[in-house]
């Protein structure tokens, strides 16, 4: 019997590539703007930005395959191709050239908007939290692990029912992902179970009702959501 007075909430974990065992996550960190071109798309200089962060609940993760509701108070629920970062070593103030070795390995993912919702935060100054943070906004494929914390090359692509919507290449981030660890272990200290969405590349777009989403990245699981 524990000394708690509800069940304590499930652990939330992503399934492993060739593993029955599970990775528990912890945390799950987002980057804003890490692709120039997604940048003007949004409106934004590539340029000028420095990374910066935001985050969702460990719980809104959704397994790859898994069928979600639309969302709740949202006309324009939006996907974004992303590449995940599992941490596996802790650190702060972690120096890029051995950033890599706190990573345990890689996952696709889609960080899924509520883009009206982010749309009226931004002008009205407000955080990001219901646009980003909402239940199952979190989809990811199966982890790799990494034997020597080297993300995946190539490819990254996003299709809604089988049509590309999102193409682009990883090499194309402004902030690669030894840089991405480093300058977010300056804010906060990482620990294993740790998540982090890299960002995502233009052609960002509406998914609706009955459709599925595919991202895709080379090296990795695709991971799939349907919105019932
Ligand atoms: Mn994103």
């Amino acid at each position: 019997m524990s000394g708690f007075v509800l069940p304590p909430p499930d652990q939330p974990s992503v399934a492993i590539r060739g593993s029955d065992k599970r990775f528990p996550v912890r945390r799950i960190f987002c980057v804003g703007r890490n692709y120039a071109e997604h940048a003007r798309e949004m409106g934004n200089d590539p340029d000028k930005e420095p990374p910066f962060f935001f985050t969702k609940p460990a719980d809104a993760l959704v397994a790859s395959g898994a069928t979600i509701p639309y969302p709740p108070m949202t006309g324009d629920l939006h996907h974004e191709a992303e590449l995940v970062i599992a941490i596996g070593v802790a650190g702060h103030d972690i120096p890029p050239d051995v950033a890599l070795t706190h990573v345990w390995g890689y996952a696709a993912g889609n960080d899924l908007t509520r883009r009206d919702l982010q749309a009226e935060a931004k002008a009205t100054r407000r955080p990001w939290d219901m646009a980003k943070g909402f239940d199952r906004s979190a989809v990811i494929g199966p982890l790799v692990q990494s034997a020597d914390g080297h993300p995946p090359q190539g490819r990254i692509r996003c299709l809604v029912d089988g049509a590309v919507r999102q193409d682009a290449d990883l090499g194309d981030m402004i902030w690669p992902v030894a840089d991405i660890i480093a300058c977010l272990s300056r804010l906060v200290e990482l620990r294993p179970g740790d998540l982090i969405y890299t960002g995502t590349p233009a052609g960002v777009g509406a998914v609706g009702r009955g459709q599925s989403c595919t991202v895709e990245i080379d090296g990795l699981d695709a991971a799939t959501v349907t919105l019932a």
